[in-house]
């Protein structure tokens, strides 16, 4: 399958993501849920005018599924979803978002040599925070109105591959392989229910739909 290229900018973010020594990787749970409850307002307000949606809003809900075994940590919404174009665009280069504005103060402060470990936090570095504590990262999603489902996969720096995929229900599903633990990281601790509990109840206590864990057997 054909690799495609992220934009150079998208490139370089991915690259200080990886190599991330930022000691609060976990706000990447914040990123992805943020965008899940957008996917879900989104939908929401599609219905609100469009008579065809036929919402049931109470339907809309978050759900975080860690499995040990398998170490994934997917987190999965019923909103708008993404077309395959959608998929390019929004995944493959940095559009308006944090991401942009946070590349461009990463830059001002590394040409003035200043701390930039810091600045990770105080901005909303979006989807690709994910790579942070993921070394492979799978977006699975079925637009709302499309008859395909589309599946990006890509393990960071080299690019990513896109293609069609089964997917019954409208929405998006995102698979964080976790990265093998290191001397100074941790990564085990994104795979346990308490911890990720405790990192919604943290970051994400705003969001106004539920969130839900779903567990996979564990040792
Ligand atoms: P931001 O959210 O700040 O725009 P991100 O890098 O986090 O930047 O996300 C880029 C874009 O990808 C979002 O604006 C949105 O259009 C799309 N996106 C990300 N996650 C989802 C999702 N779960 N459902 C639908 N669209 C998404």
């Amino acid at each position: 399958m054909e690799k495609k290229e992220f934009q150079a900018e998208s490139k370089r973010l991915l690259d200080l993501m990886i190599n991330s020594i930022y000691t609060h990787k976990e706000i990447f749970l914040r990123e992805i849920i943020s965008n899940a409850s957008d996917a879900m307002d989104k939908l929401a307000y599609k219905a609100l005018t469009d008579d065809k949606v036929g919402l049931d809003r109470s339907e809309l809900k978050i759900t975080l599924t860690p499995d040990q075994i398998a170490r994934t940590l997917t987190i999965s919404d019923n909103g708008i979803g993404m077309t395959k174009e959608e998929l390019e665009q929004n995944l493959g280069t940095i559009a308006r978002s944090g991401s942009l504005q946070f590349k461009q103060e990463m830059a001002r402060q590394e040409k003035a040599e200043g701390d930039t470990t810091d600045i990770i936090g105080q901005f909303g570095v979006g989807f690709y925070s994910a790579f942070m504590v993921a070394d492979h990262v799978t977006v699975t999603s079925k637009a709302y109105g499309a008859g395909q489902a589309w599946k990006w996969e890509s393990d960071g720096a080299d690019g990513y591959t896109i293609e069609p995929c089964e997917k019954d229900k409208v929405g998006t599903d995102i698979v964080l392989h976790i990265k093998a633990n290191t001397d100074d990281d941790h990564y085990d601790e994104y795979l346990e229910q308490y911890r990720i509990a405790d990192l919604v109840k943290k970051y994400s206590d705003y969001i106004h739909y539920p969130i839900v864990m779903l567990m996979h057997k564990s040792r």
